[in-house]
């Protein structure tokens, strides 16, 4: 089941009616800044077509979208110099996740030693 909120934000900057800062983009998805970085790199990958979330993406998208979203976040983290240094991906899904924009997103995040994954 994919029941998707057509008022999410990353649906209004898809549809050009808010900006965003791209970092790159090709057929199948968008990247950008996130508008309130958690490390000197933090950007989101999206695929373009409407996933509410990971789960709903895993369950429905083509193998092509599949691969061209890892495609996408590996191309990020070479734009931004860090696929040396490092870096972290995290995809919140749901609730317990606190996902709080409801399209499928990536951070990816580095520059910096991030720490534990949890403290
Ligand atoms: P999550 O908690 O995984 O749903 O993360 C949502 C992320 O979207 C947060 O890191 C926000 O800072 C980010 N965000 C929300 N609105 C915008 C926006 N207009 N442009 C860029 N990032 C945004």
């Amino acid at each position: 089941m994919n029941e998707y909120d057509e008022k999410n934000v990353f649906n209004k900057i898809l549809r050009k009616e808010i900006i965003c800062s791209k970092v790159d983009e090709d057929n199948n998805n968008l990247s950008f800044e996130d508008i309130s970085k958690q490390a000197p790199v933090h950007v989101l990958t999206i695929p373009k077509k409407k996933y509410k979330d990971f789960s709903a993406f895993a369950e429905n998208a083509s193998d092509g979208e599949l691969s061209s979203f890892l495609k996408s976040i590996f191309k990020v983290a070479n734009k931004k110099g860090i696929n040396k240094t490092g870096y972290r991906i995290i995809i919140n899904c749901g609730s317990d996740s606190n996902q709080e924009v409801q399209h499928l997103h990536a951070h990816i995040l580095g520059g910096k030693n991030l720490g534990p994954i949890l403290k």
